[in-house]
Order: structure tokens, then sequence, then C-alpha cells
């Protein structure tokens, strides 16, 4: 797992540490933490935190240095784009689907940077609002864009697994940043392409 030797060698996610932890859970809940399915546990859930947290210790600007001039002066969508979080209260994945808008103004991104500017930003302790916005306000500023809009759906798991318990609720969030926020035409297109014919998975 290339992704768990980096959170490693940047010695910020410190596995030692998240290992003890959960060996102290484990006997909180008064399990035998030497019996043999519960051996390797901790470390394997010390590694699997690094892996699904590292995003917290990426710099997601990165994705966005290279752009293309472009005189292109209409919406760009991508959609549909799914993502895994976890949920900062709970310690739960939530997990969904991004979508996200902008309009530039000379500058134009690759849509799969903005696919890794979502996986960044959902790899680390979350909530989803929070995750929306700074979405959009890093597209926003990164590409000098004169909108942005995004719209976050997802269903999470301390709601679905616990508490009120309402399986296939979802969550949705949406951030509208320049014309996206001042023009309405622009944000009902945007929400039209979004909202429509959604896939049934
Ligand atoms: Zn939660």
């Amino acid at each position: 797992m290339p992704n768990v030797d980096a959170s490693m060698r940047n010695g910020v996610i410190d596995q030692v540490k998240i290992a003890a932890g959960v060996r102290m859970i484990l006997q909180g809940l008064g399990e035998d933490v030497k019996r043999e399915g519960l051996r390797d546990t901790a470390e394997r859930v010390a590694r699997m935190y690094a892996e699904l947290l590292q995003g917290a210790h990426e710099d997601p600007r990165e994705y966005l240095r290279v752009v293309f001039d472009e005189q292109h002066d209409e919406m760009v969508l991508v959609r549909d784009v799914p993502f895994s979080s976890m949920c900062e209260h709970h310690m739960l994945p939530f997990h969904g689907r991004v979508h996200a808008a902008y309009i530039p103004r000379g500058k134009v991104v690759g849509l799969s940077k903005i696919a890794r500017v979502i996986e960044a930003f959902a790899r680390r302790l979350q909530v989803q609002e929070r995750m929306t916005s700074q979405i959009a306000d890093l597209l926003m500023d990164e590409l000098d864009a004169q909108g942005v809009g995004v719209v976050v759906e997802a269903s999470h798991t301390c709601m679905t697994m616990r508490g009120v318990k309402k399986p296939g609720a979802l969550m949705m969030t949406s951030a509208m940043r320049g014309l996206f926020k001042t023009n309405q035409a622009t944000r009902s297109e945007f929400l039209s392409l979004v909202l429509h014919n959604q896939p049934t998975s």
C-alpha cells in the first residue's frame, strides 16, 4: 500500500500512538487484545487510519499548479465524483458524490485534477459542510474562476448505523461562489445539470 508508506515517511501520522490507542479501546470494551482475531488489529487499524486520513498532510493546491490558458468562458462541470471521508464527530465514514463546476477566466484545469482535490479534502477528519466549502474556495482561488459551484451528497454511517438509524438518507450541501452566487441563471443551470438524471446507484 504505497499510500501508507508515504504517510509513514512524512512522520506526521504517528501509527505507534494510534495502535496504542486502539489497544486501549479494545481493552475498554473488555476484550482480550491477545486473542487470535485481535492480535494484529491495533496495528492494522493504525495503518488504515494513516491511509484514510493522510489528506490532512497534503496540500491540494499542488494539484492545480498546472493550468491551461483557454478562452472558454462557459461552465465546466465534473459530476458524480465518488468520495469517502471520515466524520470528525464520530470517526465513522461518510461517502457519496461530489459535483463541481466553474466558469473559467482564462484558466482551465484537467478534470482529473479536480478529482484529486476532492480526494485530498475527503481523506481527513471532516464535516461535510466544511469539505464542500473547502473545495469551492480552493477552486475559486487557484483558478481565479468567475464562479464556482459545489454540491456534495453523502450518506453518513453515524446516521445510518446508529442514533436515529435512517438508512438511505442523504445529506446535501452546496457552496456557491462568484457568478454561481450572484447570477440566478448560472446557479439554476448548474443545479439542473447536477440534480437531474441521477444515476440509480
Ligand atoms: Zn458523525
